[in-house]
């Protein structure tokens, strides 16, 4: 028999070694070993805890994932609440709230923090003894819902801290996002699945924190800016927030690099200018600045006014929404036949850009939001999203406004149109409807799927409407002949089309069902399938299971 001493001794290193890695590569975002190199380590882990579980603490990095699904959530009450913040909207505001502030003080002087203010679902994290016990949301600022085995997910949340160095017990607040990339890519794999979209990065992180199941949770790209301290009991801190801000850094924290102490309140404008004019530069979404007074002996003294801290402020960035009317809604039909409505608007600016269409996900959501063709609505576009609207301005109403209705027959092909029980959209139920069949064709010759580089979006319309390419698998038939025929056509863009042709053919299986677009089958499923079945032709063969 192993020697057990030893055996604890080397999954605590091993522990260690991987609690660093990850603080490396979450926190400070420099990596010192591989993907593979990290992924070794986990798994020397994993084996040993499976042959040892009585070694294995909540605190392990293998235990980020909770093993079942959370009934559901309880009910935290949050010791200080959590309280949102007055704002302002221009230089006169926050002037006003300095003056006030320095007049409470009777004219002492203070300095101030500022923070980048991110988009995202505010949490609250309790740490007991070094353990991460009790992550919660910040629900109505008193009560917040229980999101402990969600957020244990997030890989930038520390599950333990230095023990020597934290208080017994304290709580530190901060916000979860969703990087803007991990949102793109995160909406195009719900395309792709047929799956609804969500509106926003912040939406995003909203919805992935609340899922039941941890194990969808993991799979979100989240993470986190711890920005302050609720509370601590057992452990002396830091009496500024900038100080506190450096000190949980020490603790493993992941803090906003942006953070800055400002002298004066002219440095806080010049903060604010400088991120009104660089925020898309930055890989989240922020809405604003928090400026905070540095002491916390002056917070203390501050306080409240009803609901809102006097000592700090959010001074919101310049709104990126409008009100215009809403012309009409279109329907775009999907590859899946899926009936997509969209806003037609009479053209706004938003944000520094001409909005002539905005997404409107569904019937459903038209409805929930009681938007009517006819109406005033406000529209809005944040960052690269596709801009979208938001709600109707009822009070603008004549009384001429039309509720929308999908159409029970295809816009383009006549079909008769159905809504899946279950489902959120309408599909036109038409296999060889056109619009279905062009969207299969663009999607088949796309990057993820075939990449039939010399194909694109227009080339595609072009095959599909000189009726060249009927389906897809009318590409692989295409002559030299057929294709210098078309408009703007040369010898040498025909050969160049023809070998991408010609190299599709390699790609693996997977990559085939994907391309075929099958309703529900993303990358993932592709995937399986492939394993599953050896060829297109089983697959086939295979009934629904
Ligand atoms: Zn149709």
């Amino acid at each position: 028999m192993a020697d057990l001493d030893e055996v604890k001794r080397q999954i605590e290193k091993l522990r260690e070694q991987i609690n660093y890695h990850n603080y490396r590569y979450y926190v400070l975002d420099s990596p010192e070993i591989s993907d593979a190199e990290y992924d070794e380590l986990m798994r020397q882990l994993r084996e040993l805890e499976a042959k040892y579980p009585q070694f294995i603490t909540p605190d392990s990095p293998t235990q980020r994932v909770g093993a079942a699904p959370v009934e559901a959530f309880g009910v935290v009450e949050h010791p200080q609440p959590l309280l949102s913040l007055a704002n302002a909207f221009d230089d006169d505001d926050l002037e006003a709230w300095y003056r006030r502030a320095v007049d409470l003080l009777g004219g002492r002087k203070f300095d101030f923090v500022c923070e980048l203010k991110i988009d995202g679902l505010a949490v609250a994290l309790t740490y007991v003894d070094g353990l991460l016990e009790v992550g919660a949301t910040r629900g109505d600022g008193y009560r917040g819902e229980n999101i402990t085995q969600n957020l244990r997910t997030i890989k930038s949340i520390p599950l333990s801290v230095p023990r020597d160095k934290a208080p017994s017990r304290f709580e530190v607040r901060g916000e979860v996002y969703m990087p803007k990339a991990g949102f793109k890519k995160l909406n195009q794999e719900r395309e792709k699945e047929g799956l609804p979209l969500f509106a926003n990065p912040r939406n995003a992180a909203a919805g992935s924190v609340r899922q039941l199941d941890p194990r969808v949770t993991a799979q979100r790209p989240l993470d986190i800016f711890i920005y302050g301290l609720g509370w601590a009991e057992g452990g002396r801190v830091p009496d500024t927030h900038w100080e506190i801000l450096q000190y949980l850094k020490t603790l493993g924290f992941k803090i906003n690099p942006n953070v800055r102490r400002c002298d004066t309140i002219a440095e806080v404008r010049d903060y604010y200018r400088h991120w009104v004019e660089y925020r898309e530069t930055l890989p989240y979404d922020v809405d604003g600045v928090v400026v905070k007074i540095n002491p916390i002996a002056y917070q203390v003294e501050l306080g409240y006014v009803g609901r809102e801290p006097r000592w700090a402020i959010a001074y919101k960035f310049p709104a990126t929404q409008a009100t215009t009317r809403l012309i009409d809604i279109g329907i775009n039909v999907g590859r899946t036949g899926s009936l997509n409505p969209y806003a037609i608007l009479e053209p706004v600016q938003v944000g520094g850009v001409t909005v002539k269409s905005a997404a409107l996900h569904n019937e459903e959501d038209i409805h929930r939001k009681d938007i009517r063709i006819g109406d005033w609505v406000i529209v809005q576009r944040a960052g690269e999203v596709i801009p979208e609207v938001v709600g109707p301005v009822v009070s603008r109403r004549t009384g001429a406004e039309k509720i929308f209705r999908m159409p029970d027959k295809c816009p383009v092909c006549g079909a008769e149109v159905i809504k899946p029980e279950g489902e959120a959209m309408h599909r036109c139920t038409n296999a060889a409807c056109p619009a279905q069949a062009l969207e299969r064709i663009k999607h088949f010759v796309s990057r993820g799927a075939m990449d039939i580089e010399g194909i694109g979006e227009k080339l595609a319309q072009a095959l599909f409407e000189s009726g060249l390419v009927k389906d897809v698998g009318d590409i692989y038939y295409l002559t030299r002949e057929q294709l210098l025929r078309l408009e703007r056509m040369g010898e040498k863009s025909v050969s160049n089309i023809l070998k991408s042709i010609e190299n599709s053919k390699d790609r693996p299986l997977a990559r085939v069902i994907f391309a075929l677009g099958i309703t529900h089958v993303g990358e993932e499923t592709a995937e399986l399938l492939a394993e599953h079945f050896h060829s297109v032709d089983e697959l086939a063969k295979a009934t629904r299971e």
